[in-house]
């Protein structure tokens, strides 16, 4: 859960990677940096808090050059700690090097305790940082290659942003789980950008060209652009970025996220039809999904909770003490609104069920006669080990839980989830167009097995 954003031959290229950041909050609010490269030197301004408060008028100033990287962070991997904060930089034998990452690597532990026993120091716990680990050991003679072999060591979820030697350096996983698009600026063709999510090229007026391909490291070096392939696997993209974690208004893979919600709210509305008043989101994570299930039903759509949009998300906040007492500040029933109205709430997900709890009775409390949970996807039921925060298995309410224990639980009338074949139609899977669907199914595309990891671990020479 993070959010990486690129630019290369810009001359205001760290105050495109700022702006950019912003439209990319959404992905991380723990920290935030961006990174420029003036002729291979590099300017770094990097710090715990959120985009707004982390870079000063100064700052940005400061940040010459014309090439820049930027990451919004939510830690995955490695503590909420400002030793992790990204961008990372290092120098080593061929320069500076600046690194952003989002996604989770899944066998980071296991090549970071080969490294260190092989008397590597390591300045952050962030899985990141083993990727610049091993390009350092590597001896191929051009920096793609020597991204290209690190790359083929590490196993699990990785968009990156890289910059060195003056480029720009763009690398996805070969299963393609977290997103990232190529783009050019509108006004300045040979300024080109990538960022997580499409929300930050309109931010800056550029537009998108492509999504950069699963497995592919993208060098732009000035005005030229070279792709070279890592050994390919099955394109495997996160389907939970289309559920929940990216924002509305923009395109993956080529489709619009607000569309496939909107689909996923309607499959929802047919599979789990009820009588009812009203439909109300959860906002803002189940607004969209809403819509869908109020058009298809025809039940009228209000807006019952208010958000609060000045308190962070708080599930996203990693300590406990925080995410208890999170929904009562940042959701608030309307009054007279709900009252002896029969109520269908939609949001995206139920992750421990705490939320969906909290939200059942503050709109009971607000006088409704019935609540109906409905989730637009399927029951969450497994942890994600390519970079979505989900908490263990046994913390997950639907591991232990069938629907009609989590309805009771959450105290609501009726609770009933997507089907993963309506989830499946909404977002228009097909042999061509598989997800990773891990923590809806189990189906991990690179198992996470410890003890294999360690097996293949004697297999990594570097
Ligand atoms: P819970 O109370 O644990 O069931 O949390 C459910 C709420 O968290 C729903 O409103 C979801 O939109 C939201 N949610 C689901 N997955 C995540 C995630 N990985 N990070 C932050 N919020 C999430």
């Amino acid at each position: 859960m993070c959010g990486v954003f690129g630019i290369a031959n810009h001359p205001e290229a760290a105050n495109l990677t700022y702006l950019g950041l912003h439209a990319l909050q959404h992905r991380g609010q723990e920290s935030a940096g961006v990174v420029t490269s003036e002729g291979g030197t590099l300017h770094a301004v990097r710090k715990m808090g959120l985009v707004a408060d982390v870079f000063s008028k100064e700052q940005l100033a400061s940040l010459r050059g014309s090439v820049g990287i930027g990451h919004v962070r939510y830690s995955t991997a490695g503590g909420s700690l400002p030793k992790n904060v990204q961008p990372l930089t290092a120098e080593y034998r061929h320069g500076a090097v600046a690194l952003a990452h989002n996604g989770n690597l899944v066998n980071a532990e296991l090549l970071r305790t080969k490294l260190e026993a092989e008397g590597a120091i390591f300045s952050s716990n962030s899985d990141t940082e083993v990727i610049l680990q091993l390009m350092a050991r590597c001896n191929e003679t051009t920096l793609a290659g020597r991204l290209a072999w690190a790359l083929e060591r590490v196993q699990g979820a990785y968009s990156l942003v890289m910059t060195s030697e003056d480029r720009l350096l763009v690398a996805r996983d070969p299963h393609g789980f977290r997103p990232l698009i190529l783009g050019r600026m509108r006004t300045s063709p040979h300024a080109y950008v990538v960022a997580s999510e499409t929300c930050a090229f309109d931010l800056i007026e550029a537009e998108r060209i492509r999504d950069i391909e699963p497995g592919e490291v993208l060098t732009i070096d000035g005005a030229q652009l070279v792709s070279q392939h890592l050994p390919p696997a099955p394109p495997r993209f996160c389907v939970f970025e289309h559920v929940y974690f990216a924002r509305p208004d923009s395109r993956l893979n080529d489709e619009g996220v607000y569309d496939l919600r909107v689909r996923m709210g309607a499959k929802l509305a047919q599979e789990s039809p009820v009588e009812a008043d009203m439909v109300i989101p959860v906002p803002d994570s189940g607004v969209v999904a809403a819509l869908g299930y109020a058009r298809e039903s025809g039940i009228p759509f209000e807006l019952g909770l208010i958000r609060n949009h000045y308190v962070g998300r708080t599930f996203i906040e990693p300590k406990d003490s925080i995410r208890n007492f999170g929904v009562k500040l940042k959701l608030n029933p309307v009054p007279g609104l709900l009252k002896g109205k029969r109520v269908i709430v939609v949001d995206d997900s139920i992750v421990r069920g705490t939320t969906s709890r909290k939200i059942v009775k503050m709109i009971r409390d607000a006088g409704a006669r019935e609540v109906h949970v409905r989730i637009s996807s399927p029951p969450v039921k497994s942890p994600c080990f390519y970079g979505i925060d989900t908490p263990t298995r046994a913390e997950l309410i639907a591991h232990s839980h069938s629907p009609a224990e989590i309805a009771r639980y959450i105290t609501a009338d009726s609770a009933a989830y997507l089907s993963s074949k309506g989830l499946a139609e909404a977002v228009r899977e097909g042999p061509e167009r598989r997800f990773c669907d891990a923590c809806f199914t189990g189906d991990y595309p690179i198992p996470f097995d410890p003890p294999t990891h360690r097996r293949q671990l004697r297999l990594v020479e570097f």
